[in-house]
């Protein structure tokens, strides 16, 4: 193998995108929409946790009340804790896609599949790794 050869290999090892612009652009666009979404449901619902009203009575709160607020409580943080995982994962792939690794799966360098990109645009694990990652 010549020089010339090898710097051409590398450069388009390193070049190429693994999705064209015509792609990523819609999902890019579709993934900020979502990431808006999201970031407001999150506010919304931390508005809604009974632990962050400021008007909340715990000295003469009856005992029903209080299993509510609990219950709420448990209810808003465990949504929030979802929701706020989306918008990490949103927020990665959505780098992915600027550094033009969208679509790769980080844990064996493979591409994922493109049905499955479709489903979950955030992927970042090929279905095979996911599977695996999940056990
Ligand atoms: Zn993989």
């Amino acid at each position: 193998m010549t020089k010339v050869d090898k710097k051409k290999l590398k450069k388009s090892k390193t070049a190429t995108p693994v999705f064209p612009e015509s792609v990523l652009k819609p999902v890019s666009n579709f993934l900020i929409a979502r990431l808006h979404t999201l970031e407001k449901s999150k506010k919304k619902i931390i508005k809604e946790d009974p632990f962050m009203d400021v008007n909340r009575g715990s000295d003469n709160a009856a005992s029903d009340i209080e299993a509510d607020e609990q219950f709420g409580h448990a209810r808003t943080s465990a949504i929030s804790k979802e929701l706020g995982k989306s918008i990490i994962n949103i927020r990665k792939a959505l780098a992915r896609i600027k550094v033009g690794k969208y679509g790769i799966c980080e844990e064996c360098g493979q591409m994922i599949d493109t049905a499955r990109l479709m489903a979950v645009p955030e992927a970042k694990f090929c279905a095979s790794c996911a599977a695996k990652l999940e056990k």
